[in-house]
């Protein structure tokens, strides 16, 4: 197994965590991205002592600056970035007639706009090394919609659009680009809706269940393998069944 370096954006998170782990249990080199200093050195300690030594740099994925200084202090510290996964998102869930600019903008940038600002300073290196496997994590509500969710369903579903761009135009160069879209997964941004309304989303769902982070990491480190070499412009249902689309 190649021993690749690799960067999970918003990998203090549920999803980002098991995504981290994987990535590092099959033998990478692992770095992530934090905002708040103390609960990430804290979530570093909890890493070490699950025994895994994670790379933490400090950056907003918002901003174009920050996120090239993020990518530059990897590729210092661990290396060339081989393996990308925008993981961070957000919610600022509101009806659309109701939805105050500020939340439209806020989820845009976080969720779609990181994409820009964390792939455009990794994507020329990656092309002039011939290997590279990025990865967005986009979701179930980017291909079907939500109540609820006209900012976060828009800027998951720009993702598809980015990604099987990129996939195009970067094929022949030897690096992938893939989307996975998690169904509804049992973290801290799901366990935050009301109870009932969960018991609601479960109740639809044929596995009858909520999708657990290293259900997701699974798919992920499948997309990030050597053998993955043929899979690109793809989408990766992760969902239990909640939405099956062609
Ligand atoms: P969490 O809220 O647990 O984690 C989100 C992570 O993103 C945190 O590490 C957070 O860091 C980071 N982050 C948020 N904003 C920024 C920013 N501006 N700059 C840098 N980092 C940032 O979310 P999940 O683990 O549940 O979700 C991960 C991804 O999976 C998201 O993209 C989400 O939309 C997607 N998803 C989740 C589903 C679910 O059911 N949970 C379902 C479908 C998709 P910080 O601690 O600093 O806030």
């Amino acid at each position: 197994m190649t021993s690749r370096v690799a960067f999970v954006t918003g990998g203090t998170g549920g999803i980002g965590t098991a995504i981290v782990k994987r990535l590092a249990d099959m033998g990478h080199k692992v770095a992530t991205n934090y905002r708040n200093e103390e609960k990430a050195r804290s979530w570093q300690e909890q890493m070490k002592a699950d025994g895994y030594d994670i790379a933490i740099v400090k950056g907003d994925v918002t901003s174009p600056g920050e996120a090239e200084a993020m990518v530059r202090e990897v590729e210092s510290t661990l290396g060339p970035i081989e393996i990308l996964v925008n993981n961070a998102g957000i919610t600022r869930d509101g009806t659309f007639h109701r939805m105050k600019a500020e939340q439209w903008t806020d989820v845009i940038n976080t969720n779609l706009n990181s994409v820009f600002n964390v792939t455009r300073p990794v994507i020329e290196g990656m092309r002039d090394r011939k290997w590279g496997r990025v990865i967005q994590i986009s979701s179930i509500n980017g291909l079907k919609g939500q109540y609820g969710q006209a900012n976060y369903a828009a800027a998951k579903a720009g993702m598809h659009g980015f990604t099987i761009s990129l996939a195009r135009e970067n094929a022949r160069n030897g690096v992938t680009v893939n989307t996975i879209s998690p169904g509804y997964i049992a973290t801290d941004m799901v366990m935050a809706v009301p109870e009932e309304v969960r018991a609601k989303i479960v109740a639809d769902i044929p596995t009858g269940r909520l999708g657990t982070p290293e259900e997701i990491a699974y798919g992920v480190g499948f997309l990030a393998d050597e053998q993955a070499g043929w899979i690109t412009g793809s989408n990766l249902d992760i969902n239990g069944g909640h939405h099956m689309g062609w």
